[in-house]
């Protein structure tokens, strides 16, 4: 044990690359790259802690687990299979050549003990680990994956509702954090206009920097005049407003401007660390959540309700609203069983409405996989952006008919540096 790194050694983590294999065969040489791949400093959020992205979400359960896999995938044969629970290996079985050389299964708890509180003190013990979705899989391959999930519901939304494309259409939502950074991109890929409420200026700053956002408001005035005039033109751009959800909706109300697409990704699922209440000022809210977390609760949940009855009321007026896997709906409906006599700030509003608008995988998601259409994405192992270049061409060769592939493809050259391994992600048929 004196010999094990208990601490992120990027040489020693390096990912291989090449042609040469480290292991004894070519399938257990994939999933050791793409676990180092997982972990690269150009990939991850946090190598140091093992954690890849998403809050927590991890590759292995702590080093001494992930110097066990990786000796576990050089010594594994043809015709084994490598059994990882919760990023530690736990077993190599004997099973044959056409069986998966490693099976993975991540942060399993049944209902009753599905929750935070249980899950926090199995992690303390370090008997679990937070897997998120292709963390502890080994498949994330940088932001490339959330843009393109992101412009496939746009995508989605715009052949349902707009013959193809977002042009001349007005798409608001709010949140530019790890995974809503991806909407204005996504969004202007989809040719649309996207004005996006953000609390944290250095989270518009930073999508600014990367080129995902076009361009910084400061005042909800002045931002909605330019959405409205880019919308007019037909032209494809971002905007992100240092404001609060809440009251650029509310504005938007006052002055009668209508989106025609209506979301959000603030972090809703938290309420206590996710949302920002309208109420406070964010060195408010890091006081009050420090100081006394019940209120700021109160607060927040106060806030996520007025938040979900102005898009219904957007929604009442034309716009159409979907909820992007926040729990904001929940949250406004929670608020409401705690709260049956609460008064509402929104004139003729009726309670019980809250999950009026639909979430966005049965709106958009599902149709498509109802049709056998989903993600699919691969890396070159050898490291060599070429090969992605040649299968990039073969993809678009095959399916010129996929016109929503195409463009993604096309954009996605242009606008998508690789992290780590070269790598594609695309939806097919
Ligand atoms: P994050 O915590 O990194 O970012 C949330 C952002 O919202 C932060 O920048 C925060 O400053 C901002 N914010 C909080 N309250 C606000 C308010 N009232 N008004 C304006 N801005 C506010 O979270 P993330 O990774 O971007 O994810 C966002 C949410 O979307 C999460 O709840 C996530 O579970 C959900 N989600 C996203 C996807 C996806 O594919 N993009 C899929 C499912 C769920």
């Amino acid at each position: 044990m004196s010999t094990m790194v208990k601490q992120y050694d990027a040489i020693k983590y390096k990912t291989p690359t090449g042609n040469k294999l480290s292991c004894k065969g070519w399938i257990q040489e994939a999933a050791l790259r793409m676990l180092l791949n997982n972990l690269d400093p150009e990939v991850a959020e946090r190598p140091a802690d093992l954690i890849v992205y998403g809050g927590r979400g991890k590759a292995a359960r702590n080093f001494e687990a992930l110097d066990n896999i990786i000796a576990a995938l050089k010594v594994l044969e043809n015709d084994e299979s490598l059994l990882i629970q919760s990023g530690k290996p736990v077993g190599i079985l004997k099973t044959h050549k056409d069986a998966p050389r490693v099976l993975i299964s991540n942060s399993q708890l049944v209902p009753n003990w599905a929750n935070w509180k249980h899950f926090d003190e199995l992690e303390k013990k370090g008997l679990v680990m937070y897997g998120q979705m292709t963390a502890g899989s080994w498949i994330y391959i940088g932001s490339q994956g959330i843009v393109q999930g992101t412009y496939e519901t746009y995508a989605a939304l715009a052949d349902k509702h707009y013959h193809g494309t977002l042009r001349g259409t007005l798409n608001v939502t709010a949140g530019l954090g790890g995974m809503g950074g991806a909407q204005p991109l996504a969004i202007t890929m989809n040719e649309g206009v996207a004005l996006i409420a953000e609390v944290e200026e250095w989270r518009i700053d930073k999508r600014m920097e990367t080129k995902y956002l076009d361009e910084k408001h400061t005042s909800i005035d002045e931002a909605i005049n330019a959405a409205v005039h880019y919308r007019r033109e037909g032209e494809a751009k971002s905007i992100g407003v240092l404001c609060n959800a809440v009251h650029l909706l509310d504005r938007l109300i006052q002055r009668d401007i209508i989106p025609d697409t209506l979301s959000d990704q603030t972090s809703a699922h938290d309420p206590l660390i996710g949302y920002i209440p309208h109420t406070l000022t964010n060195e408010q809210a890091n006081v009050l959540r420090e100081q006394n977390p019940e209120q700021y609760l109160l607060r927040s949940y106060e806030s996520m309700h007025l938040h979900v009855q102005l898009m219904l009321q957007l929604m009442d007026k034309g716009a159409i609203t979907f909820d992007y896997g926040n729990n904001i709906r929940a949250r406004a409906q929670e608020y409401e069983i705690q709260n049956p006599h609460a008064k509402t700030q929104i004139p003729n509003y009726k309670p019980g409405r809250s999950f009026d608008f639909p979430g966005f995988v049965p709106a958009y998601i599902r149709p498509l996989f109802c049709e056998g259409k989903g993600p699919f994405r691969w890396a070159a192992l050898s490291g060599d952006p070429n090969d992605i270049a040649v299968t990039d061409e073969v993809i678009m060769n095959m399916f010129p008919e996929n016109k929503g592939m195409l463009r993604w493809m096309k954009m996605a050259k242009e606008k998508i540096a690789f992290q780590g391994l070269p790598a594609r992600i695309c939806w097919l048929g």
